[in-house]
């Protein structure tokens, strides 16, 4: 069905008591909607409750308060299910550091045995781009490479729904780049993705539809493109007149730039029209200038 949910949250809470500093709201009344085959990119800064959020989703988190269905089950409620429905979703977590003494082909492998309907270990390591260390052992990788392998662990198993938080934290560029394709390729199979990143390029890139957290409540719900009314935000022109850079802002780029063109009978120095990024929208949300 093109419209059926894959995650659903109302309401959801969970506050954390620490004797130090009281009860913390972490997640205060989180509302959201994940359809299938989307890619769904939660941002937020440092502690604004995005991990609590997915680890609950994950059914690794108690959660205080709301209602949350994923996959059409509640991941506090699967009682004998709890396979049955582990055996769909794939998690990538924040990096873990178990099994170092077996090799990439060796962990990949044993994890495909916990799945009905895994995919293909050689396959998969190719895809994370690990062939080359396929024989090296875990605790002889670069941090990057780890970090893909963890990625190749939440894939191994087919998962309809995969879980991937800050899933490109220390690859290299050239890495990001091939992770961006994998987790595309896995949209286009019909996987859908939900994942929380401190890049916003990677959020652009990637996403469907983008959620801003900040202190434990949704901002804004919106496609990278119209967040923050970033489609509808003036422009910014700057050119260079008199050795001085002048800067204005318009909602009419296009009759500003051919002004200044007849002003200065044709090219105009160092022209450049800027709209604003998703960063610039995206500080602007969180309150930092
Ligand atoms: P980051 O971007 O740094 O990973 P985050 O958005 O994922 O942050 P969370 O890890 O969900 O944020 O944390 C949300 C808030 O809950 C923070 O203030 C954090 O200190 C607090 N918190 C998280 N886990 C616990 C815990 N186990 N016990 C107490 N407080 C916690």
């Amino acid at each position: 069905m093109a419209n059926e949910l894959a995650i659903s949250v109302s309401g959801l809470r969970k506050t954390y008591t620490s004797k130090a500093n009281g009860p913390k709201d972490a997640v205060a009344g989180i509302d959201l909607e994940v359809s299938r085959g989307e890619i769904f990119a939660i941002l937020g800064p440092n502690g604004a409750g995005k991990t609590t959020t997915v680890e609950i989703l994950e059914g690794y988190r108690d959660r205080d308060g709301g209602e949350v269905k994923v996959l059409g089950q509640d991941p506090a409620k699967l009682g004998r299910d709890s396979w049955a429905w582990r055996n769909r979703i794939g998690i990538v977590l924040q990096s873990t550091n178990d099994a170092q003494d077996l090799s990439v082909s060796e962990i990949v492998k044993h994890f495909a045995n916990y799945y009905s309907n895994p995919r293909d270990p050689e396959s998969v390591i190719r895809d994370v781009g690990l062939d080359e260390k396929k024989n090296a052992r875990i605790d002889t990788l670069s941090g990057g490479q780890r970090r893909r392998l963890d990625v190749a662990l939440g894939i191994i198993g087919n998962p309809e729904i995969l879980f991937l938080d800050e899933p490109t934290t220390g690859f290299d560029p050239e890495a990001r780049r091939a992770f961006w394709d994998l987790i595309r390729n896995l949209r286009d199979e019909g996987t859908t993705i939900l994942l929380t990143t401190h890049y916003l390029d990677e959020a652009e890139a990637l996403a469907d539809r983008v959620a801003v957290i900040v202190n434990g409540k949704i901002v804004e719900i919106s496609t990278p493109e119209n967040l923050g009314g970033r489609n509808t935000a003036k422009a910014r022109i700057s050119w260079l007149e008199n050795g001085q850079r002048q800067e204005i802002e318009s909602d009419f780029p296009a009759a500003e730039v051919t002004k200044l063109v007849a002003k200065f009978g044709g090219e105009v120095p160092e022209l450049t029209l800027i709209r604003p990024s998703l960063e610039d929208i995206y500080l602007k949300m969180i309150g930092q200038p």
